[in-house]
């Protein structure tokens, strides 16, 4: 492979990249989550942006938004869905350092999802004050990785106040397809309590918690339906206290993903309604859905579409895909048409080899100028 210099608007990207890239950012650190959005919000000002700081640490930077709330659709501003945490612990630099390999840029949260950031505020650059109808809305997350706890009920909030949402997560590793979907993902936790007795001298005196760990595993997992989409998994199991005592507790996790509301509650129902077999055994069930399904709408379709257009004028091919790892795109999906993975391509999120294309970068920047100048 030969290696060219990059250009001059790549070269400008990277060293922005580079910034972000240098404060660690952990999902349990907010003192870091904050120090990466100074550095953004700084951009944003330097842009002309309004900021808010909202509660729970999540910011809000409106560009050429006007006042008052619009009461007409067509009138409201496009939404951008970005977030400031990562998977990554602190000192992971150390281990995993900033390094260019060819077309290849590696660094941690690199590309989940600080390229994405940083690819947004070129393209706010490069329209040079000419925002969309309405304006542009960029909210900062604090706390996407960890499910948006905090940062949920502003999301939903500007879903409302906006006519769409435009998610700047990584495409598909690879093919670089932009989300047009993505599954609602869920998790339970079971606590079984049951009877303790010796289990050579009177095993008829004990409920084995178990026992009904065992059979709530083997009814529940039957809940998926994999042709609509639904996965339901046992990933952790523990329980018991001696290898000679009937065991009087037990507790099993449970990971679900779906692909529809409907599924969602068909599930919900039939995991809460669950009883243990034995009736001397108790169980108490939390958890629920984190984030609901983002499903394929006409109105993401046309966005998408509207992507594709742009793109084949630049010269590249688009593909779309539904996947089954979730975002913040779930939360605004619902409410207004949703286009996730306009952030830089790449591979590797969440993983070692994670890393940004440096080669398909700038397109995909230009991609998102163009989009936000039709959108
Ligand atoms: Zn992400």
């Amino acid at each position: 492979m030969t290696t060219t210099t990059p250009g001059a608007a790549l070269q400008a990207l990277m060293a922005d990249l580079k910034v972000l890239t240098d404060i660690e950012s952990p999902s349990t650190d907010p003192a870091a989550i904050q120090r990466v959005m100074d550095v953004i919000e700084g951009w944003a000002r330097d842009l002309g942006a309004e900021t808010h700081a909202l509660g729970g640490g999540t910011r809000v930077f409106r560009f050429g938004v006007p006042g008052g709330a619009a009461d007409q659709t067509a009138e409201k501003p496009v939404l951008i869905l970005t977030h400031a945490d990562t998977v990554w612990p602190h000192g992971t630099l150390e281990d995993m350092p900033w390094r260019v390999d060819g077309d290849r840029l590696h660094g941690p949260g690199t590309y989940d999802m600080k390229a994405g950031i940083v690819g947004l505020f070129h393209a706010l650059r490069a329209l040079h004050g000419q925002w969309p109808r309405g304006g542009v809305t960029v909210l900062l997350s604090p706390d996407e990785e960890i499910g948006s706890p905090s940062s949920r009920e502003h999301i939903e909030r500007a879903a409302h106040d906006s006519r769409v949402a435009l998610v700047v997560e990584p495409p598909v590793a690879d093919t670089h397809a932009l989300k047009t979907g993505r599954k609602g993902t869920g998790s339970y936790t079971l606590t079984f309590t049951g009877v303790a007795s010796h289990a050579g001298n009177k095993p008829e005196e004990g409920a084995s918690a178990i026992t009904a760990a065992a059979q709530a595993t083997l009814d529940l997992q039957a809940l998926a339906q994999p042709d609509l989409g639904t996965t339901v998994s046992v990933g952790l199991i523990r329980g018991g206290s001696a290898v000679n005592v009937i065991p009087a507790h037990a507790t099993l996790e449970i990971d679900l993903r779906v692909s529809t509301l409907a599924e969602a509650g068909r599930v919900d129902a039939a995991v809460r309604a669950w009883t243990p077999h034995d009736p001397r055994v108790t169980v108490r069930i939390d958890g629920g859905l984190n984030r609901p399904p983002f499903e394929q709408s006409e109105g993401t379709l046309a966005l998408y579409e509207q992507a594709r257009a742009v793109a084949r004028e630049l010269g590249f091919d688009l593909t779309h895909a539904v996947v089954g790892g979730g975002s913040d795109g779930n939360f605004t999906a619902p409410v207004i048409p949703t286009l996730d993975g306009l952030g830089a391509p790449g591979d590797g999120a969440h993983a070692q080899h994670e890393h940004v294309r440096l080669d398909r970068w700038p397109d995909h920047v230009r991609l998102l100028t163009e989009l936000l100048r039709r959108v």
